[in-house]
């Protein structure tokens, strides 16, 4: 007797796996060109991008740009770009990325997400709810080479809005006709004879849209396709919903207890997961996040950023970064790890003076935070702001008009706790451990500088910091804050991976080794390489998220169907090419 071959739990034209910024958009523009959609999430969505700050880089003319009266240009913004870029994506990509910048922004308009240009008057690191628009990046350092100009758009909503933003992309894929399967992760690809993505195998607790009564037979739209009696029973889905949700902060702020508490979410994914086969017929998009939770990948790839803060959800384990490399894919930058050290806000302490424990000079201290972190990994970890008294009691003044909650925790660290002092700057540099000798002579030439004595006989300064943060730290007491890099809860060092799968730029196809492409599968976001995998601004990313995942959406929707497309699934014993 002969088995009948299983057939797909569910057939789409294009399956995207991933449910946070690039997944959204992928689904948003392959739905819009008249595919069948799915999209398959671990958990119920949201992943990085509804804990983000919700800042989208954007400029070249938007209309939020123009409102603030603020004068940008793509090229402007392509020139500014190209130092942070470098040689992560190519020269042509990133100026198709500017050209279209304003463009993104109204897309993502139309489909809900608000903007507002209020240009921010401080330069900090993410603004409060009275600002929209702020310089999220090192533009101003970089004043000299590019024109400057604003591009941090933080989507307008109170609080970290990265969660409105995410909000508003689910309604639209709600309303665009895709299905949305929650609690169902992706464990493998399945490929055809020729070598193409032809589905994924998942593991899920969903009975489909409908839950539990909901649509299950194999032809109700919307249903996996599986008898009732198959799915878990209600309670452990509902644990699985519940348990995750409340786990997402404690991993975001403690990722020891993060990780404690997300065990009986695997847990139950383990005991109660049910197999389930969905079947694409154009092609499948990899969307599922970074891998700063995996702490496997981390050591592989990245192993000197432990003591980092993880900069991301239980989901961000590298699976789909797995998933690609085990269909063929390669991958490229995995080593680069965005690093987040923030003087500001308070402003004012931009015009300190930042050292090693050799006492010299880190870098221009209003470089973008991630910038700061590169300068400071880059000396064994171990930095410290030097600030005289007038700084400090201006930075005092400036806590409560220039911050938000997580904002004012860390700031207070760093003027209470954080800070040693001492009347003299020898005395304040052998409190905390920084060569004295050293520090005197730095401060010196910084004073100096900022006394009309820079190398050009002006204010300039070598480092690049802007003439009007310049300012002489010559009031005693000083004092030294300490900005290592090291695990400190009230003043972590955020991180974030930045590398992933390698893509071919025009149609976001993963890339063999070889530079072929794997037939039906796309990449996009934290997943593949992108505008941010060697340097991240603030804002990149999720630009980034939008850009790479829109292109994959597109090309994966008028891509020939794979050979296998109306093929049933096939049986496990006959899957050779499952990968
Ligand atoms: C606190 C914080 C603040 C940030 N602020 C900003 C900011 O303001 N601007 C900016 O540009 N960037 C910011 N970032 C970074 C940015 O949010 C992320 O890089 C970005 O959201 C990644 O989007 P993504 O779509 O690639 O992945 P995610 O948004 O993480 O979505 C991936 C989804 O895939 C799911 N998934 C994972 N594995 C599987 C699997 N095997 N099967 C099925 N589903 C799976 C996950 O559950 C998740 O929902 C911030 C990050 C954090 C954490």
């Amino acid at each position: 007797m002969t088995a009948t071959p299983p057939t797909w739990d569910v057939q789409a034209d294009v399956v995207v796996v991933g449910f946070g910024a690039a997944g959204a958009c992928a689904a948003l523009e392959a739905a819009g060109a008249g595919c069948d959609v799915v999209v398959l999430d671990r958990f119920c969505g949201g992943g990085a991008t509804a804990l983000s700050g919700g800042v989208v880089y954007a400029g070249g003319g938007t209309s939020q740009q123009r409102d603030a009266g603020v004068r940008d240009s793509p090229e402007a913004m392509e020139h500014y770009l190209s130092l942070e870029v470098g040689d992560a994506v190519s020269p042509a990509t990133l100026r198709e990325f500017c050209r279209e910048s304003p463009g993104m922004l109204t897309w993502l308009e139309r489909h809900g997400v608000p903007f507002e240009g209020s240009l921010c008057p401080d330069k900090t690191s993410y603004p409060t709810n009275r600002h929209y628009l702020y310089y999220s990046g090192s533009e101003l350092s970089a004043a000299g080479v590019a024109p400057p100009a604003p591009r941090g758009h933080r989507v307008r909503g109170r609080g970290t809005s990265g969660k409105l933003l995410f909000a508003r992309l689910a309604q639209a894929v709600s309303r665009s006709g895709a299905r949305v399967l929650a609690q169902t992760t992706a464990v493998r690809l399945v490929t055809d004879a020729e070598g193409g993505v032809a589905g994924v195998e998942c593991r899920t607790l969903r009975s489909g849209p409908g839950g539990p009564g909901g649509p299950s037979s194999r032809t109700a739209p919307g249903g996996l396709g599986r008898p009732d009696a198959l799915d878990a029973p209600a309670w452990a889905r509902v644990a699985h919903r519940v348990l995750h949700r409340w786990s997402a902060g404690p991993y975001l702020y403690a990722p020891k207890l993060g990780r404690l508490l997300h065990e009986p979410v695997a847990w139950l994914e383990r005991r109660h997961g049910r197999p389930l086969l969905v079947g694409a017929r154009r092609g499948v998009v990899l969307a599922a996040g970074g891998f700063v939770a995996s702490r496997q990948m981390m050591r592989e790839h990245a192993p000197a950023y432990r003591g980092g803060l993880p900069l991301g959800t239980a989901g961000d384990d590298g699976s789909g970064i797995r998933l690609g490399e085990q269909a063929g894919g390669a991958t490229a930058f995995l080593d680069r790890v965005s690093v987040w050290r923030f003087l500001s806000p308070p402003a004012a302490l931009l015009s300190g003076v930042l050292v090693d424990r050799d006492g010299r000079r880190v870098c221009d201290e209003s470089r973008y935070g991630a910038a700061i972190g590169a300068a400071i990994m880059a000396r064994h970890r171990r930095a410290w702001l030097l600030a005289d008294r007038a700084t400090i009691d201006e930075a005092r003044g400036q806590l409560r008009r220039s911050t938000l909650w997580f904002q004012r925790v860390q700031a207070f660290y760093l003027l209470t706790a954080g800070r040693v002092s001492a009347p003299t700057v020898a005395g304040v540099a052998a409190r905390a451990g920084v060569d004295p000798a050293g520090l005197a002579a730095t401060v010196a030439a910084y004073n100096a500088i900022a006394a009309g004595g820079g190398p050009a006989g002006g204010p300039e300064d070598p480092a690049g910091k802007p003439a009007e943060l310049v300012r002489a730290q010559d009031r005693p007491p000083y004092s030294l804050i300490d900005c290592s890099i090291r695990p400190r809860l009230a003043y972590p060092a955020p991180m974030l991976t930045l590398g992933g799968l390698v893509v071919a730029e025009e149609t976001g196809q993963v890339r063999r080794a070889d530079g072929t492409v794997v037939p039906g599968l796309y990449a996009a976001g934290r997943n593949a390489v992108g505008l941010c995998s060697r340097s991240y601004v603030s804002g990149l990313s999720l630009a980034d998220c939008v850009f790479s995942g829109r292109r994959a959406g597109r090309h994966a929707a008028a891509a020939r169907p794979v050979a296998s497309a109306d093929r049933p699934a096939p049986a496990a014993g006959e899957r050779r090419g499952y990968v």
